[in-house]
């Protein structure tokens, strides 16, 4: 196991900048997750750590060692892809103790470690079956216990469920962060599935073209965004923006008033009259009545548009008056509104997030 530590990293592919100088350093067995929408360089960050693709400037460590000049094989890292290339010819087992026999293992010890990591991902029965057998889940399994089976100092993991079904994709990021909790190889893994990424991670490194726009744990991505960006891309449903003017205490969405936060009054003196995107998460949001207003601080007034039943709650869209401003909620089921019904929405200012509409950095 090992730290890795990138020092003004960057990557350069003729007239683009895939990775512009990014720095950071994962301790020692720490789970970390790159994330962000498709082209923001999460892959090239990983191939540059594997060693399959060379940084344009900065250093890279692997524990204590500058390896930019380590080729990939020398790096001790063991890298698990999308499409996991089983070698179609081989058995399970023969596929699990490859990287082992390449490093000349003994027999023995070839043997004890396939049992184990066998073991470990519950395909101790298919350990005589080729690759073709398997169901897409079971390859996906021998994949990674090919990789864990060489015991690197450190796992990299390219979108390792995204060809896997639902169900299966489910099953198998719990058993892998119960893996990660058993052997504690540090780990980088790259998706743009945020639920991957708020279940898997100690840390998740939020990347937008080439750029970190924020790390930290997924509970201080989730509720302490450092922008709109990170605000919108984590959360599901996704976080609910209204367009609004400031002025004088108060946000003026198409002729509605919200108060603003008092915290947030001291810092918008000079923004009279400027544009922000205020950020609500569709959990913070309830139907009151409108003759109960005062157990809230912020009312909007709305009309329903959109009602899914989701079995256990109601997903509901409605819009706000005179506008094209959506806010999605979810509902317990007994609220089941008429399209067209006028609702009062209640929730706590507290829970409004507040971002300047031409630069997306969040106000706080
Ligand atoms: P995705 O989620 O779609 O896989 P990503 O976040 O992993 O995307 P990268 O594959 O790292 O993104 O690519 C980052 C940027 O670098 C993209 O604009 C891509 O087109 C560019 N890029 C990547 N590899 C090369 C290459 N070999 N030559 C030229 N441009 C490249």
């Amino acid at each position: 196991m090992a730290r890795v530590c990138l020092e003004r990293v960057a990557r350069k592919f003729e007239s683009t900048t895939a990775v512009e100088e990014i720095s950071f350093e994962i301790p020692d067995g720490e789970f970390w997750v790159l994330v962000g929408p498709s082209g923001c360089g999460k892959s090239t960050i990983l191939r540059m750590i594997a060693g399959l693709d060379a940084p344009t400037t900065g250093n890279l460590y692997i524990g204590d060692r500058l390896v930019n000049q380590v080729p990939a094989r020398q790096r001790d890292v063991a890298m698990v892809f999308q499409n996991y290339a089983l070698y179609p010819h081989m058995t399970v087992a023969e596929n699990l103790g490859f990287g082992l026999q390449m490093r000349q293992a003994d027999a023995a010890t070839i043997q004890a470690q396939v049992q184990s990591v066998a073991k470990s991902l519950d395909i101790a029965h298919l350990l005589q079956r080729k690759p073709k057998q398997l169901s897409g889940g079971q390859q996906q399994r021998v994949a990674l216990g090919r990789a864990i089976a060489r015991s690197p100092q450190v796992f990299l993991l390219d979108e390792p469920l995204s060809n896997l079904d639902a169900q299966l994709r489910d099953e198998t990021r719990a058993e892998l962060k119960q893996l990660h909790q058993r052997i504690g190889i540090t780990t980088i893994y790259v998706t743009h599935d945020q639920m991957e990424a708020m279940t898997l991670a100690d840390k998740i490194v939020v990347l937008s073209r080439g750029q970190i726009q924020q790390i930290g744990s997924p509970q201080q991505i989730y509720n302490q965004p450092v922008n709109r960006m990170v605000a919108c891309f984590l959360g599901h449903p996704p976080m609910n923006l209204l367009q609004a003017v400031y002025d004088a205490g108060s946000f003026y969405i198409q002729g509605q008033r919200l108060p603003c936060p008092a915290r947030l009054i001291p810092l918008l003196n000079s923004a009279q009259g400027h544009s922000f995107d205020l950020g609500i998460r569709p959990e913070y949001l309830q139907v009151i009545s409108s003759s109960e207003p005062d157990q809230t601080t912020a009312t909007l007034e709305t009309i329903a548009q959109l009602v899914e039943p989701l079995g256990r709650e109601n997903m509901l869209r409605v819009v706000l008056p005179n506008s094209d401003q959506i806010l999605n909620l979810t509902t317990k089921t007994e609220i089941y509104p008429q399209i067209g019904d006028r609702l009062t929405l209640g929730f706590d200012l507290n829970a409004l997030l507040v971002f300047d509409a031409s630069t997306g950095a969040i106000v706080r």
